[in-house]
């Protein structure tokens, strides 16, 4: 089986495919494409960020990688037994992610990192994509605001059904998680919006769920 992911052509927003298109002609060497989800389809969960960094998941290919954002994710899922190998910030590292996998709300770089609200919904099928098309999926991680909406809509929930509080596990009716959290970006980290004590308090309870 496999999940439905955007062509490397994607024009779905045009905003976002002319920066590509810039990117590409600056930076020849980047992935400049959608950056397709990594880990397993069989995983039970499922971490959705926001978008790829420019100089990061944009160059390499790779959810986080690369991204300053993906050091403390990493470095925090090879902790809790997520991930093996070691995380070298480039996508042929080895790092093999086990019973977890991590996708964007938005597949495509977006400039100054911010997706409109336009470009979030246009690429949120994939979003159902990867909620659909994970048979064993129950939890699902949401990193900061943006992914935490988007999640609630890709599963025609109310926003205010689950207002976004960090750290909290809501059960849904289906039986599924939503764990959320402070995205582990520059600025939340830098600012002491979100610590890595904070951030693994997160993963425990995650894997708590995931023993269950
Ligand atoms: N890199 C990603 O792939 N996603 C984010 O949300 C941040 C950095």
């Amino acid at each position: 089986m496999s999940i439905p992911a955007p062509p490397s052509t994607c024009q779905d927003c045009p905003r976002l495919a002319a920066f590509r298109a810039e990117c590409q002609a600056k930076y020849p060497s980047y992935h400049n494409a959608p950056v397709p989800s990594f880990g397993p389809i069989d995983a039970p969960l499922l971490i959705v960020g926001l978008a790829p960094g420019m100089h990061g998941a944009n160059q390499t290919g790779r959810p986080f990688t690369g991204d300053y954002a993906g050091d403390l994710l990493y470095a925090t899922l090879t902790k809790f037994g997520l991930a093996t190998g070691q995380y070298q910030q480039r996508p042929d590292d080895g790092l093999t992610l086990t019973r977890c996998r991590i996708t964007n709300a938005v597949r495509c770089l977006p400039p100054q990192n911010k997706p409109e609200t336009k470009e979030i919904a246009t690429c949120r099928p994939y979003l159902n994509g990867e909620l659909d098309g994970m048979p064993n999926l129950k939890v699902v991680m949401v990193l900061g605001l943006i992914a935490h909406k988007s999640v609630l809509a890709a599963l025609g929930m109310k926003q205010s059904a689950i207002p976004f509080i960090h750290g909290q596990m809501a059960e849904l009716d289906s039986g599924l998680i939503l764990a959320s959290s402070y995205h582990c970006s520059r600025y939340n980290t830098n600012t002491g919006r979100l610590t890595t004590e904070m951030f693994e308090d997160v993963f425990t309870s995650i894997t708590e769920r995931l023993d269950a």
